[in-house]
């Protein structure tokens, strides 16, 4: 019944209980999680994680923290394993100003050439942008009608929420609008259309409260659902069903699958 549409199941942070990970996962009433990969070693991860655990999909892109990394051969690799199956989205892809990890310059040029490649595979992109919001607006706004996807874990302002939304985007809202001080991130969540919300966790990072401080996982999605349907004013459960009709429409994952 509820999708966590952004996840790093892949990481090291869950290698020493994966399984359990996921049986509460189940237990909280998840349906389907997308784990997203971050550079192509976790990439590969993320599609072996989805090959084996029936509710989980994959995202394959390469964050901008590791865009400084990509040589020749990492696209032709992304290709690949973007034709494996359960293979939802690229991503994720997009502009950290925030850590600047890589040089700004490198960012711009790898997220350009990795939208270029959802294009090309048509498929649905997942972006970051961490104060960069001019930025990503720059890089999308030529590219209207060609692409579709999600912003995750949304952090413009309700200019940028409108001109991404007109764009075909989705808006996807994580931990954060469970801080005490988010009054904007939840003014910007009261406007998003009902039919292009989305919810995550990016978990291990971000934890809702009141597990913020600690790892995050996909089960406290539920926190994060709860305070956003008190947000919308929406019955709990009529907002996880919308946000789960949504993932499932925008990465194509099918409703048979169960934890
Ligand atoms: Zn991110
Ligand atoms: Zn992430």
């Amino acid at each position: 019944m509820l999708i966590d549409t952004h996840a790093h199941l892949e990481m090291e942070a869950f290698d020493s209980d994966r399984d359990e990970v996921l049986k509460r996962a189940a237990e909280a009433g998840l349906a389907a999680i997308v784990t997203v990969g971050t550079t192509l070693t976790d990439c590969q991860k993320a599609v072996a994680l989805a090959r084996r655990y029936p509710p989980v999909y994959a995202a394959v892109g390469i964050h901008p923290h590791e865009v400084k990394g990509i040589d020749a051969g990492t696209y032709d690799a992304l290709r690949l394993l973007a034709r494996q199956d359960k293979v939802v989205a690229i991503g994720e892809v997009g502009l950290d100003f925030f850590y600047d990890l890589s040089p700004r310059g490198v960012q711009l040029r790898r997220f350009a050439e990795q939208l270029d490649l959802a294009e090309e595979l048509d498929m649905p992109v997942i972006i970051h942008d961490r104060e960069a919001h001019a930025e990503t607006l720059r890089i999308l706004r030529p590219r209207k009608g060609r692409l579709r996807g999600v912003l995750h874990c949304f952090s413009g302002d309700q200019a940028m929420a409108r001109e991404c939304l007109e764009m075909g985007f989705h808006l996807s809202v994580a931990g954060p609008v469970t801080y005490r001080k988010a009054d904007q991130l939840r003014e910007v969540a009261r406007e998003i259309p009902l039919e292009r919300l989305l919810i995550e966790t990016d978990a291990p990072y971000l934890a809702p409260q009141p597990h913020r401080g600690k790892r995050n996982e996909p089960a406290y999605v539920v926190e994060t659902a709860g305070c956003l349907a008190e947000i919308l004013r929406l019955p709990v459960g009529e907002l996880k069903r919308l946000t789960a009709a949504n993932a499932r429409l925008l990465f194509g994952i099918g409703g048979m699958e169960s934890l």
